[in-house]
């Protein structure tokens, strides 16, 4: 499956870099690349969604909160219709249930005052007043009869409207109160009007009523901008406040504004029906959106906390893949030049031993030719300068050799690239393996301690790939050990099937973690010279023959390498 086609199209460019750009400076972009496009795909969606959470909390809270204040404005707002609406039916009703001239009667209106008084509160005075705006007559604690209203503006108002509720005035006894006024027209085609005053405190209680917190004010307040009753925050019965006045609105609403200390608020009101009032709440908008803004800051330490988990992660996640892949493309690349060593040696190996086989002949005649003078030499007493001659001998065969050992030797190397299986004294091949190690180990002064048992069983298996690895096990050990130290080496016959060897070195040893991985191809703790393939190497090798191999080592303790060889070869594996 191609993942590409799942990334966007601008984006996919990301994936490509150029092949010029090499070393370094490509895994530097690959990571740059790699992290920008999962910032992409992780950073988008988790923007977006935490955007569309933040618009619906806030709608939903923001319902929440305003709900509450909109049903408390409409139940107080019920409440005062129905106190005002009660006062204003029963004066309709004392207008239409008399006749002009029970109500003209002192006595009479004085009566059903007393009976008023008692079964409505709030009411102060009551009276009658003529069509011509005369006051007939007047139950209350004022003297008000003969007073003339005709030419005040109420009165033509309610001779049009039929009823009358004023704004709140103070009245002689300075208390707040509203007058209420009925306009009555009679069968007969008289007309008259009932007119009564109203205690407002009552109004006070509503709002009590409303059961408001400290920082909450509600208050009514008249069209024309007059506070009707006190306000927490704007002033007293009476004060003129036009500028609290909210646009028309029957139905409760909610308006945010800045008052006029410069505090933000959230002013739910209502206009009444049937006379000029406006009810008005008003809380701190700071109070009431409280919740929100907790939320809202929550909603936003919630998005910043994950923006920094994602930005870490994904740098970390990249860096991590990024060098994987510069060390695994590293170990590919030694491995191809590994792979073109080997060739190389083989091709040498190969040259080597053709030049050694055709050398070994001639050698053999010069060998021959000499001995024959020798011979000769030594036959004839009185060749002149004999002994002069026969050193001369000496020295020819001495160097042939020479030759011979190092042709030996070149055809041995040579033979390690096959795999040939020929029956061997594991011993001798111990043995010669040392030999190319002896300068060093003379060098560096480094103890070579061996015991081989005498009567070690001939194994039949690969000479030269055993050869490789003692090799690889010894040379580890020279590596190991400091100048002066000591590689000790035995050989025993294990049991039936197999013969065992062992090295053991005085050297730096290995950490646990390090004995984990030694066989892994391209382990190595080598800073230089280090190819991390000796030992895969050698494990692949005696897997192959049919063997086993162990390893102990404790750090500062050396090592010991235990190598079980087979006594005949595997299955499978060709003589
Ligand atoms: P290389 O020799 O190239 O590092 P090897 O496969 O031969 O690779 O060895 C792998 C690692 O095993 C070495 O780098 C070294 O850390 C550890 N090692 C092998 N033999 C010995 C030893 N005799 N003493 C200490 N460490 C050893
Ligand atoms: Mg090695």
């Amino acid at each position: 499956m191609n993942l590409r086609k799942f990334i966007p199209a601008p984006c996919r460019g990301l994936l490509e870099i150029p092949e010029e750009i090499q070393g370094p400076r490509r895994y530097t972009m690959i990571r740059r690349n790699i992290s920008i496009l999962m910032f992409l795909i992780t950073l988008v969606p988790l923007s977006l969604m935490a955007l569309i959470n933040y618009h619906q909390y806030q709608s939903a809270l923001k319902d929440e909160v305003l709900n509450p204040i909109r049903v408390l404005v409409n139940k107080t707002k019920h409440s005062f219709e129905l106190f005002l609406g009660n006062r204003l039916a029963t004066v309709r009703f004392i207008a239409s249930a008399y006749t002009y001239e029970d109500l003209a009667n002192e006595k009479k209106l004085n009566r059903i005052f007393r009976v008023l008084k008692q079964e409505f509160d709030g009411f102060v005075d009551l009276g009658l007043i003529d069509a011509n705006g005369v006051q007939v007559s007047y139950a209350g604690p004022y003297d008000l009869k003969g007073k003339n209203y005709a030419n005040q503006g109420w009165f033509e108002q309610l001779k049009v409207n039929s009823v009358y509720i004023s704004d709140v005035f103070m009245g002689y006894r300075r208390f707040p109160h509203v007058v209420v006024a009925v306009y009555h027209l009679s069968d007969s085609g008289e007309a008259w009007i009932v007119r009564a005053t109203i205690d407002t405190r009552r109004f006070d209680e509503l709002i009590g009523s409303m059961g408001l917190d400290t920082r909450t004010d509600a208050f009514l307040i008249s069209r024309n901008g007059i506070l009707q009753t006190q306000s927490k925050f704007y002033g007293n019965v009476l004060d003129e406040r036009p500028d609290l006045i909210p646009p028309a609105s029957y139905e409760p609403a909610i308006v945010e504004r800045t008052d006029s200390t410069g505090k933000d608020v959230l002013v739910g009101y209502a206009y009444f029906n049937r006379s000029d009032f406006i009810l008005m709440v008003v809380k701190p908008k700071a109070e009431v959106l409280k919740a929100w803004y907790t939320l809202k800051s929550e909603l936003l330490l919630v998005f910043i906390g994950g923006v920094l988990v994602i930005v870490f992660v994904v740098i970390r996640l990249t860096r991590v893949l990024v060098e994987r892949l510069q060390i695994s493309d590293e170990k590919r690349e030694l491995a191809y030049r590994e792979v073109q060593h080997t060739h190389k040696l083989s091709s040498i190996g190969r040259l080597a031993a053709g030049v050694a086989h055709e050398v070994n002949n001639p050698m053999a005649i010069i060998n021959e030719k000499a001995g024959l003078m020798k011979d000769l030499i030594q036959l004839n007493s009185d060749f002149p300068q004999r002994d002069k001659f026969l050193g001369l001998v000496q020295a020819i065969t001495a160097s042939v050799d020479r030759c011979r050992n190092i042709t030996h030797r070149l055809l041995g190397f040579a033979k390690r690239m096959e795999v040939q299986i020929e029956v061997l004294d594991v011993n001798e091949v111990l043995q010669e393996t040392l030999s190319f190690l002896e300068k060093e180990a003379l060098h560096r002064n480094i103890q070579i301690s061996l015991h081989l048992a005498k009567d070690l069983p001939r194994i039949a298996s690969d000479r030269g790939q055993i050869q490789q690895v003692f090799l690889n096990i010894l040379n580890n050990a020279f590596a190991a050990v400091k100048d002066g130290g000591t590689v000790a080496m035995a050989t025993w016959d294990k049991d039936f099937n197999f013969v065992g060897i062992s090295f053991q070195d005085d050297g730096i040893g290995m950490s646990e973690d390090t004995l984990k991985h030694i066989f892994e191809p391209f382990f190595t703790t080598k800073k230089v010279n280090g190819t991390g393939l000796g030992l895969s190497i050698t494990y692949g090798i005696v897997k192959k023959l049919g063997g086993e191999i162990e390893v102990f080592s404790k750090p500062g303790q050396g090592t010991r390498f235990l190598i079980f060889l087979p006594k005949t070869p595997k299955e499978g594996v060709e003589s």
